[in-house]
């Protein structure tokens, strides 16, 4: 991904990325998830962070980390989730202390993507109050002594992505790893994963278009009472279903970073591309299997793969419900 400019995908060329524009960045990972879903979301929350620290970070950090993030010689995670604290993200407990020069960090993030070879992770912790108002965003390199990695997390499907758990021991950082201003972490976590949210629905979005190929495939090789199984309208049905699902999925993606592209407002259609392309992807990776009959129950046909990664997309950087709540809110106001 280096090697082709991934890496650097909307990096700024002056900072020695490739200087494309988020349409551009759900095509790519498109086209990444359609062979490889786990592939896809290492690269999106590698730019998710690029993209955080070119809004929020100062000139230093950026023409420190940008060049380094351009060039894939360090990835990027992202560390907000603990074990008590995952949708309702202010309610994080790790702390950083003030201390001599810096902050002292403490606690345990859950679940981080790219973790285990991050050179750098954008990570939440609390300074203040608790709240919303009291968390703050840091830019901490990885090879600090105090970050102990915990655990490497087994899952149902991404399995090319790496999922890991981080303890914070203590870990000295100086002042200037404060990503944006104190008390203002929690808005640069929220406003990142709102960009993020295009990768996760452009994920989707390309396990449905493999799903697809595959069952288009499958559907007109394999044969049953004397005709390929395409010519039964239980079948063509599912397909005709899912390539009008994949074509809206594809298209409220692009809506939302085509707004993004030209600098507005876009969190509610980042939401929507999420909520309907995730939704889209796991039914029909389920019908994608039932084409295949028995064979996609097995190994040997990569529809399996398709149903377990798929699922992820429904969960992370924000699960339906939460895209739902976001919706909702942008259209009645918050009512409680
Ligand atoms: C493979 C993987 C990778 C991940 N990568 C990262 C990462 O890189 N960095 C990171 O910080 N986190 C990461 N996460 C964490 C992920 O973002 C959270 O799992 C997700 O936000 C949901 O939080 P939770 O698991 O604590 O579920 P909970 O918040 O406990 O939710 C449980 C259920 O309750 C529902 N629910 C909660 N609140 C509401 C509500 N107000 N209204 C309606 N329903 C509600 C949820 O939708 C869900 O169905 C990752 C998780 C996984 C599994």
């Amino acid at each position: 991904m280096s090697a082709a400019g991934l890496m650097g995908l909307t990096i700024p060329e002056t900072f020695g990325g490739s200087g494309a524009d988020y349409v551009a960045y759900a095509l790519a990972l498109e086209e990444l998830a359609r062979v490889d879903a786990g592939t896809a979301v290492t690269l999106s929350v590698h730019l998710m962070i690029a993209g955080a620290i070119l809004r929020l970070g100062s000139d230093v950090q950026k023409s420190h980390y940008l060049p380094q993030l351009a060039g894939g010689d360090v990835i990027a995670g992202f560390a907000l989730t603990e074990p008590d604290a995952g949708s309702d993200a202010a309610s994080i407990r790790s702390t950083a202390r003030r201390s001599a020069g810096g902050y002292a960090l403490r606690g345990r993030k859950q679940w981080c993507t790219n973790g285990g070879y991050a050179g750098v992770t954008m990570a939440m912790f609390r300074t203040g109050a608790p709240g919303a108002k009291g968390i703050s965003a840091f830019l901490v390199d990885n090879a600090l002594p105090g970050i102990v990695l915990e655990k490497t997390t087994e899952k149902l499907g991404i399995h090319t992505s790496n999922t890991v758990d981080l303890a914070f021991d203590d870990v000295a950082v100086p002042a200037t790893a404060l990503l944006g201003a104190e008390g203002e972490g929690l808005n640069g976590a929220l406003s990142a994963l709102t960009t993020g949210r295009i990768g996760i629905a452009a994920q989707a979005t390309g396990i449905l278009a493999a799903c697809l190929e595959a069952s288009v495939k499958f559907a007109k090789e394999r044969e049953a009472f004397g005709k390929p199984i395409a010519a039964f309208e239980g079948v063509s049905f599912k397909i005709a279903q899912m390539a009008t699902d994949l074509d809206a999925a594809r298209l409220l993606t692009w809506r939302a970073a085509a707004r993004c592209d030209r600098g507005e407002r876009f969190a509610l259609e980042a939401s929507q591309a999420k909520l309907f392309a995730s939704t889209a992807a796991r039914r029909h990776a389920a019908e994608a299997v039932q084409i295949h009959g028995g064979y996609g129950y097995t190994t040997e046909f990569p529809v399996e793969r398709y149903y377990r990664d798929a699922k992820i997309t429904e969960i992370y950087e924000g699960t339906s419900e939460i895209q739902q709540l976001i919706i909702a809110r942008a259209l009645l106001g918050r009512l409680e």
